[in-house]
């Protein structure tokens, strides 16, 4: 109910020329939008994640509202450099993306590429070398493929209790105990993905050609030479899609980041990604020890002069968004009525796993 009054009022205040009022304002032009993306579907991934996965159909239409409403589409270090020196042009929008999947690669960047858009990806980099799906987001989405069944006996996964997958709930309890299977038989990735292959055939699910089709699969180091070379900016979003709060592991987890993105790309990265979304107030200067110059959250707001440059605002993009709230995003009016800004981080990816 509130949400459809929330939409009614944004349709009202875009037909009394509100949005452009607001979109053409000082207030807007002293204000950078930073937009996050995660992924975008190669098969059917938005449906079984909406708040993660968006079809390439209705990234499309996106950057097509960009480019009809005059959205001037900047490039991350640029966007932040004219933030801080008052020199933004009009109506500025970032494109970020988050983790750096193969979709990027083969659905996303095309259609970037087409509207001549600049973009950062913010790159997780331990599955890079692996070509293999990330263990518990392949597990998630097998299960979710068999949405709606209950299964007794899941003996022959090493499970002791049944597989409900009626839900969203049931299929993460089942999710979370092939995890603590991992843990407790302290797994190797190769082992680990054995097990997501067993899971697959358990559910009568061909696992070779979800493989093939690299679902869920993070790009490779040729993908990410391909889009880098082309000007795609590669920038930091932790080795193992983790912030751990012990400083040194925190440390190690953005130097081995940044090393091998310059080991594959050979650029040095200085703009951070907190995964997640997840941030704490001692991580702040440990990324200015490291160099770091900024870093985005997933709590939603326009960014401004004064924004701590380590907590930077940004407006997540998914499948569930109407065209109105988006839209309300680009001009400024969704950061003026703006109630909640705190990420839920309810569909953003957990830790990607890592052998023990
Ligand atoms: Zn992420």
């Amino acid at each position: 109910m509130l949400r459809k009054i929330k939409l009614a009022t944004l349709r009202l205040l875009k037909t009394a020329h509100f949005f452009d009022l607001v979109a053409d304002s000082q207030w807007r032009r002293e204000r950078l939008l930073i937009l996050c993306y995660h992924g975008t579907s190669l098969e059917d991934e938005h449906l079984w994640r909406p708040g993660l996965y968006m079809h390439p159909e209705l990234l499309a239409q996106r950057l097509d509202l960009l480019k009809r409403g005059g959205y001037a589409v900047l490039p991350l270090a640029e966007g932040l450099q004219r933030l801080d020196a008052g020199t933004l042009p009009a109506r500025s929008v970032v494109i970020t993306f988050d983790d750096g999947t193969h979709d990027f690669h083969k659905a996303a960047y095309p259609l970037l590429k087409a509207y001549g858009f600049p973009v950062t990806v913010y790159q997780t980099t331990y599955y890079t070398d692996r070509e293999r799906p990330i263990f518990n987001l392949i597990c998630s989405y097998l299960l979710w493929k068999r949405r709606g069944e209950v299964i007794q006996d899941g003996r022959e996964l090493g499970l002791a209790q049944p597989l409900d997958l009626r839900d969203e709930v049931g299929r993460h309890k089942v999710v979370q105990a092939l995890m603590d299977l991992t843990k407790r038989e302290s797994m190797t990735g190769q082992q680990k993905d054995e097990l997501a292959g067993k899971l697959a055939e358990f559910l009568g699910i061909d696992y070779p050609a979800v493989v093939a089709k690299r679902i869920l699969q993070l790009m490779n180091a040729q993908e990410l030479r391909e889009i880098a070379a082309d000007g795609v900016d590669i920038q930091l979003h932790t080795h193992r899609h983790r912030t751990p709060e012990d400083e040194a592991l925190f440390e190690r987890e953005i130097r081995d980041n940044r090393a091998r993105i310059r080991e594959i790309v050979s650029s040095t990265a200085v703009h951070f990604c907190y995964p997640s979304g997840v941030y704490r107030k001692q991580f702040l200067p440990w990324l200015a020890k490291e160099q770091v110059i900024s870093a985005t959250t997933c709590d939603s707001g326009l960014a401004t002069r004064v924004s701590p440059r380590l907590l930077l605002p940004r407006y997540i993009d998914n499948q569930l968004r109407k065209e109105i709230e988006f839209e309300s995003w680009l001009v400024g009016v969704g950061d003026l009525l703006a109630f909640r800004r705190a990420a839920t981080q309810r569909y953003v990816p957990r830790n990607v796993d890592e052998p023990a």
